[in-house]
């Protein structure tokens, strides 16, 4: 959209508004970080799509017989670090351009970044902090939370508060532009600027490449020579810079509002690889949604193999026209999980049926008014049953080791597991567990360890990890700051006559969900299931976490947005606030006094702008907790 925008501005200049976005460049300044204003401007680009725009950029402005400088365009965050005498002396982000965080405890830890020069310079070295593929993975798995792509991940560990935490990520940092304080004319040329850098001890990437400019045709086949090995890059690239590597020329050449003109960056289309549907398989999920995905001849795809892709519905794979034996364009937009972004050639298999009938139980597949999703009706499907299973036993939720996926199936099949309230029964069942072909003795102890220490979660935990319709972790804990902190409570509310109106009156509660939540606690089903998990031992009332806490937030109304480097998930935040008798609610209204805005906040924060509502950044949030 803001291409859109620059491209409508420039063919009616007269309708541009001073405060335009395409004159504002982004922050990404954050409080409770000492600020330092850089010393030499830290820029952005201006940047295209197009290679052919790139090509007239540099038959216009750079001109033959000059050289160009390319560069990969990195995929991270841009760190600026400050030299004196060869020393490190501070790391500081690029924030607004000309003022940025101080990082410099947490750029110590990355160890691409040299603390000492081997020349006792002056210098301000700008690059960018990045993380290989693999290193981002491998990081991934041993982690408890799953970060979406490199560059989110790089970006939140340099604004840790922690350096320590910082020193546990696999950063890496690159420098792209060099700027001597002490001697700034020392190098007429970026490339030599560059080797210098090399020679200070400072990362330059070896792929650089230098080319004299005589006409389109050279400098595009240098573009393809990076575009050719871009999908073998060890770490996220989104484009090419082009530079004048004239330094001197450069000053000629000056600026536009917002960037230089001596540069552009060629950005990439997303990458995509293209491979054959081998097979679309569908699954049922523990609500019962059936949702298919493609499984694809393996390919290479920025830097890892693909062999899946999700097709999200029925609708999506009929729109998209995607059937067995299809060639289809895969993509991973820095997403985990590839999806299909188009279908090249359809193939000439027959066009892909959504099952009528549920894979697992063949029931018949229903699908509810305006809904895209096929549902199992079924409430003793066996995969929803096992993905129930699997669901409750998560980490996030009641966190029983031993009990993965594969163990639960396991037991699934044998008969030892069925309904989530049969986990409690398994100590009765020890001796036949153990002699269980693929388990031992010794994971027989891990799993009913596991259960036991399970029956100390609290009644939160237990609420949401149970799987009825709507109750997760906000239902919850808007019924128990309503004072609904016991299943007995609970299960009297839904049997009043006037619950619909009491619940639709809580904060976050609409009559949907309200009817929802009556129903579901009226289930036979599950007053039984609520029966038996109460007599198994496990947590049916909320602790009074009434601690030593003085109750600093109370009379206070808070909503939590976007997300934290402190608090994952964000419900480790409003507990805090409770903690000090503070409210939570899960949308900004009139009565909400604070939003607590993490990073990518989004509507929420807006609207609390507009309301005039007190905003609290983490750091913020940290020292009133601090304060208590
Ligand atoms: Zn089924």
């Amino acid at each position: 959209m803001l291409r859109e925008l620059q491209s409508l501005e420039e063919q009616h200049p007269e309708l541009k508004e001073p405060d335009s976005p395409t004159e504002l460049v982004g922050s990404d300044l954050e409080a409770g970080f000492e600020k330092f204003e850089h010393t030499v401007p830290i820029l952005s680009l201006g940047n295209t799509y197009s290679t052919e725009e790139a090509l007239a950029w540099a038959e216009k402005t750079i001109g033959p017989g000059q050289k160009i400088n390319l560069q990969w365009k990195v995929d991270g965050a841009t760190l600026v670090l400050y030299y004196e005498k060869g020393k490190l002396l501070r790391a500081v982000t690029r924030g607004t351009g000309q003022i940025g965080d101080v990082v410099t405890n947490n750029a110590r830890t990355i160890r691409s970044i040299p603390l000492q020069l081997r020349e006792a310079v002056d210098l301000v070295a700008r690059g960018e902090v990045y993380m290989t593929f693999a290193d981002f993975e491998k990081f991934n798995e041993e982690s408890e939370n799953i970060y979406a792509n490199p560059r989110n991940l790089a970006a939140g560990s340099l604004k840790h508060k922690k350096s320590r935490e910082t020193a546990r990520r696999p950063l890496r940092w690159v420098a792209f532009d060099l700027h001597l304080s002490s001697d700034p004319e020392r190098f007429a040329s970026d490339s030599e600027l560059l080797n210098f850098a090399r020679s200070l001890g400072l990362p330059v990437f070896e792929d650089n490449r230098t080319i004299e400019f005589h006409g389109p045709g050279d400098l595009q086949k240098a573009i393809e020579s990076f575009e050719e090995v871009r999908e073998e890059v060890a770490f996220p690239v989104d484009g090419l810079v082009l530079k004048l590597d004239d330094r001197f020329r450069r000053l000629d050449l000056g600026f536009t509002a917002a960037v230089p003109r001596w540069a552009t960056a060629l950005k990439f289309e997303p990458d995509l690889a293209q491979t054959r549907v081998e097979e679309i398989e569908v699954f049922v999920g523990r609500t019962g949604r059936v949702t298919p995905r493609a499984r694809l001849q393996p390919v290479q795809l920025a830097g890892t193999t693909v062999t899946y892709a999700t097709l999200h519905n029925a609708d999506f794979i009929e729109r998209l026209g995607v059937r067995v034996g299809s060639t289809v364009k895969v993509s991973k937009r820095g997403e985990i999980i590839p999806a299909v972004e188009e279908v090249v050639d359809p193939g000439s298999g027959k066009p892909f049926e959504f099952p009528s009938l549920c894979p697992s139980c063949q029931s018949k597949l229903v699908r509810p008014d305006e809904m895209v999703d096929w549902l199992c009706p079924n409430p003793e499907c066996p995969e929803k049953e096992i993905n129930a299973l699997i669901f409750f036993c998560q980490r996030k939720q009641m966190d029983i080791a031993g009990l993965g996926e594969k163990t639960i199936r396991l037991l699934y099949e044998r008969g030892f597991l069925r309904r989530i309230e049969d986990i409690y029964l398994l100590s009765q069942k020890e001796q036949a567990l153990s002699e269980l072909e693929g388990l031992g003795k010794k994971s027989v102890q891990i799993i009913l360890d596991g259960v036991e220490k399970s029956r100390q979660k609290p009644f939160r935990t237990v609420m949401a990890s149970i799987g009825m319709k709507d109750i997760g972790p906000f239902i919850t804990d808007v019924l128990i700051q309503n004072g609904y902190d016991a299943l007995e409570k609970w299960l009297n509310l839904a049997s009043s006559k006037d619950a619909h109106e009491v619940l639709d009156d809580m904060d976050g509660i609409g009559p949907d969900t309200a009817s929802e939540i009556i129903q579901q606690l009226n289930n036979a089903q599950n007053r039984s299931r609520l029966e038996s998990l109460r007599k198994a031992g496990l947590q049916m009332e909320s602790a009074q976490t009434a601690s030593a806490l003085e109750p600093t937030m109370a009379g206070q109304t808070w909503c939590v947005t976007g997300s934290f480097v402190h608090f994952r998930p964000r419900d480790l935040a409003m507990d805090e606030i409770r903690k000090r008798g503070g409210r939570t609610t899960g949308s900004v209204s009139s009565k909400t006094t604070h939003l607590l805005a993490g990073a990518e906040s989004g509507s929420k924060l807006e609207k609390a702008q507009k309301l005039g509502i007190q905003i609290v950044n983490e750091e913020e949030f940290l020292r009133l907790l601090e304060e208590t």
